[in-house]
């Protein structure tokens, strides 16, 4: 039985604690790939203004350039309106249901897993391979009975797309957070209102 990571995310833009997550998870639970699945319309981030999809799945692709066992999916961005995690695993179990599979989550979006629709269907289908991240335990939520969990070995990163975002914006730089492809496809479109010229290299 083929066993397979989904990491999920906004990637906006994608960074290096997303590929260590990815890399720690396929390590400790003997992944045989992981699938970066970036999200359409996430429901959980309405309120800020998300980059447009095919921005998004350009810096995704330029980050897992070169990479081995790491695979961009397009299933959410080319679904319209809202994806659930729940729906994704749903049509990507009835395509391969010979694969195991392992949902790789930062232990913040653990904590917030009782709230996503459908929970207990999601823990059906997949087991949690959660990522520490600074400020959120690695604890699972009580609200929900306890499945296939496991906590991936990795160290602690205080990287976000967050923070480099407000990073480009004022022109600092986020080489060697970001992978070198990522950083040089911000720059030349000017992504996150990224400054031209000022303190680089
Ligand atoms: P944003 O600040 O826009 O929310 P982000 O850095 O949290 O961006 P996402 O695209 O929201 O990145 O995250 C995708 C997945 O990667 C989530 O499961 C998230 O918890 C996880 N993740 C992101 N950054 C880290 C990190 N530094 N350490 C561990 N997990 C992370
Ligand atoms: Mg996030």
């Amino acid at each position: 039985m083929r066993r397979i990571g989904i990491l999920g995310g906004t990637f906006d833009p994608p960074h290096l604690a997303h590929l260590a997550a990815a890399e720690a998870a396929r390590q400790d639970l003997d992944l045989d790939e992981v699938w970066f699945v970036p999200a359409g319309a996430p429901p959980h981030k309405r309120a800020r203004r998300v980059s447009p999809k095919r921005v998004r799945l350009a810096l995704l692709r330029a980050a897992l350039a070169g990479t081995r066992g790491f695979r961009t999916r397009v299933d959410e961005v080319e679904r319209r309106g809202t994806s659930y995690t729940v729906d994704t695993l749903e049509r990507l179990n009835g395509a391969h249901p010979d694969v195991e599979w392992w949902l790789v989550i930062g232990t913040d979006m653990l904590a917030d897993l009782p709230n996503w629709r459908r929970p207990e269907r999601v823990l059906e289908l997949a087991g949690v391979a959660a990522v520490p991240r600074p400020g959120f335990a690695a604890r699972w939520p009580r609200r929900l009975r306890r499945r296939r969990f496991r906590v991936v070995d990795m160290p602690e990163l205080s990287i976000s797309s967050t923070d480099l975002r407000a990073r480009a914006r004022r022109g600092a730089s986020i080489r060697y957070l970001v992978p070198l492809g990522v950083e040089r496809l911000i720059r030349r479109r000017k992504l996150y209102g990224a400054h031209s010229g000022g303190k680089r290299a």
